[in-house]
């Protein structure tokens, strides 16, 4: 008899992660080969490492290189996949980036770099994962990662704010339109996790403080605290469940 621990697993499922190189996209990768999934390793810099933590767990794992701060390479990204594995069963949109600086000095350039990545990627790539999902008829689940800054308006950070507030809004309409194709679209937004994107946060003393003091929970995030949930929206235990943004940050936005 199944049991509601075998709709978590995911056995013969193909995922497609991004920003798997290292921080919560590797961890998110590993989540994923834990539960029963190859998975296809996407980003900028060497994913041989987390290709090498699948494999011990007895997975597969292909790198493909690629800059998702312009939508070109999407294709490509799609075609390896399908070529190595055959098809994709799950979409983690997690390459994500930010740039800090006050408001009057803001430049275009911070500007486009984080919205052509944590935003207009996570749409085309989407879009192009979903057109092979709706032709194969067998479903999927796309998992944005969005961000605290989805809820709230943050400080120095303008674009990012934007970008995941928009990551937000485009979970729920293409929830909407992909849920007629038993596709899922869900997001997690993570707290303050120790990784290499929150390393000036960290190493700001007063800024640190200040944070850790408004976590219920007392610390800073890792990126395993995403595992649960992210295989959780990439399995038929979610099926569902749909448009949603789900937090996971120690308690903060309780406050
Ligand atoms: P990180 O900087 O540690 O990792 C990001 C990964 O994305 C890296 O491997 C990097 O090489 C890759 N990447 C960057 N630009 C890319 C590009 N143009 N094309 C392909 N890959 C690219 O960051 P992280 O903390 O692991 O963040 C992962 C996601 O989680 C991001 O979307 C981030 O905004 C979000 N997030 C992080 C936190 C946090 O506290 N760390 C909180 C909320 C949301």
């Amino acid at each position: 008899m199944k049991t509601i621990l075998d709709q978590f697993k995911l056995d013969g499922k193909i995922a497609l992660v991004t920003g798997a190189a290292r921080g919560l996209g590797q961890a998110i990768s590993l989540a994923m080969a834990e539960a029963g999934a190859d998975v296809a390793l996407v980003d900028l810099l060497s994913t041989d490492e987390t290709k090498r933590k699948i494999e011990e767990i007895g997975r597969k794992a292909i790198g493909i290189h690629a800059d998702l701060s312009s939508i070109s390479c999407i294709p490509v990204i799609v075609a390896t996949t399908i070529k190595a594995f055959g098809k994709i069963d799950i979409l983690v949109n997690n390459a994500g980036i930010i740039r800090r600086a006050p408001l009057t000095e803001f430049s275009e350039k911070d500007w486009d770099d984080v919205i052509n990545l944590n935003q207009k990627a996570v749409f085309f790539l989407s879009q192009a994962v979903a057109r092979t999902m709706i032709e194969r008829k067998q479903g999927g689940k796309i998992v944005n990662i969005a961000s605290l800054l989805s809820f709230q308006g943050g400080i120095l950070v303008p674009s990012y704010t934007a970008s995941k507030s928009a990551v937000m809004g485009l979970t729920r309409a293409l929830a909407n339109e992909l849920a007629p194709h038993g596709i899922t679209v869900n997001a997690i937004a993570p707290g303050y996790m120790a990784t290499d994107n929150t390393a000036p946060l960290r190493s700001d003393a007063k800024r640190s403080q200040a944070i850790l003091e408004r976590i219920p929970a007392g610390r800073w995030g890792t990126p395993d605290d995403l595992k649960g949930v992210a295989v959780f929206l990439a399995s038929a235990a979610s099926d569902y469940m749909n448009g949603y943004t789900i937090a996971v940050d120690g308690g903060w936005l309780a406050r």
